[in-house]
């Protein structure tokens, strides 16, 4: 029998917390470190909600992996009993004309996705909350809904404890080096050996692993949130949307009812120079856009924001996430830019992580990812 092999996860947030389950669900003597407690809002984690999707306006390669998250979305409820996930649909609208318009109907043809075509006078009849433009329409992706974030990196946690795992709390890693038979961790406790590594920082990557070909860009999100005129968010079904153009912005009616939250896109947002001083002060000038774009496209809102909350997220140029080992260091396995939108696709990357840090290898579609070997190349 194969010795059971000693695994550390750095950083047990988003992919982190699913890592740290599948891995000992696999039998892994796993060790997960976080500078926080899992569960905090500090990073990239927090506010709620996340959108869950089936139709990706990014790039249609992503249906697999968002097929093998969704099974991994199923059983991490069926294990812990908690409902982490609640499938609402997701409309996106915006121009038909617009490449994320097309791009999202191509991964509905090419994947057989279950959805609808409203033109404007439909979404008007049937959501009267949102308005569109001439020569908009709205794609209703049935297969998608709401993620609950600190709910779900709870409960992973919780899970993989339950297996077994162990969580250091509180515990900040300074340092990872590969040796010739492994991986040393450092934390201000000493250094400990294993035989491999989970990089999952998030926002912290560029400080952790200053030997990265590449930094990763890190930016401040701010999300707000909103309260209704009237009852029309509060019928059954209670979609999450996205707005592809002018301004990409996106929402989620909140779980309780009682508001509607709405971020914006990567180019709207500052970036981030240290992640340990995030600057968590939104100031009145940055609300412009959301008044703008509730007044046009929005107008059941209420303009002035109940509640303002931020957050930060690595992005990469092409939007890929970077999943792999990193050169030069087998044992090392990153993930990291996932740019947005990374929380639906976390349980599918806890599978692969483990994959990676196991075998060496993974049987998942991942080639198409900003693997970082090939960036490194
Ligand atoms: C406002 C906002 C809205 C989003 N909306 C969506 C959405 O609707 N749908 C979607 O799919 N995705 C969405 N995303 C993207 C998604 O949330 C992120 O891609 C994902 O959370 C990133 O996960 P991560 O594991 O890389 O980072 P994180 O979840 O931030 O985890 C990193 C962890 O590492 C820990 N850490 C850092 N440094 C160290 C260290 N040195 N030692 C130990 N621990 C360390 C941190 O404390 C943290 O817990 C959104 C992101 C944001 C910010």
């Amino acid at each position: 029998m194969a010795a059971r092999k000693r695994v550390a996860v750095v950083g047990v947030g988003t992919m982190g917390s699913q890592a740290v389950w599948r891995l000992a669900a696999r039998g892994a003597d796993v060790v997960g470190f976080d500078r926080f407690a899992p569960g905090h809002d500090r990073s990239a984690a927090g506010g709620e909600t996340r959108i869950f999707r089936s139709a990706h306006f990014e790039e249609s390669r992503y249906v697999p992996l968002l097929r093998q998250a969704d099974g991994l979305w199923r059983r991490l409820q069926a294990e812990t009993g908690r409902e982490l996930r609640k499938l609402t649909g997701c409309l996106l609208m915006g121009p038909t004309a617009h490449d994320q318009m097309r791009t999202v109907l191509e991964s509905i043809a090419e994947h057989g996705l279950d959805h609808e075509v409203l033109d404007r006078e439909e979404l008007a009849r049937r959501f009267p909350q949102y308005r569109l433009d001439d020569g908009e329409a709205a794609v209703l992706d049935r297969h998608a809904g709401f993620v609950r974030p600190e709910l779900t990196v709870l409960t992973a946690t919780r899970r993989a404890e339950e297996l077994g795992a162990s969580i250091r709390r509180y515990t900040p890693v300074h340092e990872i080096a590969q040796t010739g038979s492994g991986v040393e961790i450092s934390t201000e406790a000493g250094t400990e050996h294993f035989d491999a590594a989970v990089v999952t920082v998030g926002p912290w990557v560029n400080q952790l692993l200053p030997g990265l070909p590449w930094p990763v860009d890190i930016r401040r999100l701010i999300n707000a949130w909103f309260v209704p005129k009237t009852d029309d968010w509060s019928g059954a079904e209670r979609p999450a949307f996205i707005r592809t153009a002018p301004v990409h912005c996106y929402g989620l009616p909140s779980p309780d009812g009682i508001s509607v939250k709405v971020g914006l896109s990567r180019d709207l947002h500052r970036p981030v120079a240290d992640p340990n001083r995030l600057d968590r002060t939104v100031v009145p000038h940055e609300l412009d856009v959301f008044a703008e774009l509730i007044g046009r496209h929005f107008p059941d809102l209420h303009p002035d924001p109940i509640r303002l909350s931020v957050f930060m997220e690595g992005y990469t140029d092409s939007s890929r996430p970077l999943v792999g080992p990193l050169p030069g260091a087998d044992d090392i396995v990153v993930l990291a830019g996932f740019s947005g939108h990374g929380f639906k696709l976390s349980p599918a990357m806890g599978d692969i992580a483990a994959d990676l840090a196991l075998d060496g290898t993974t049987a998942q579609p991942i080639d198409f990812l900003s693997t970082v070997k090939r960036v490194a190349a």
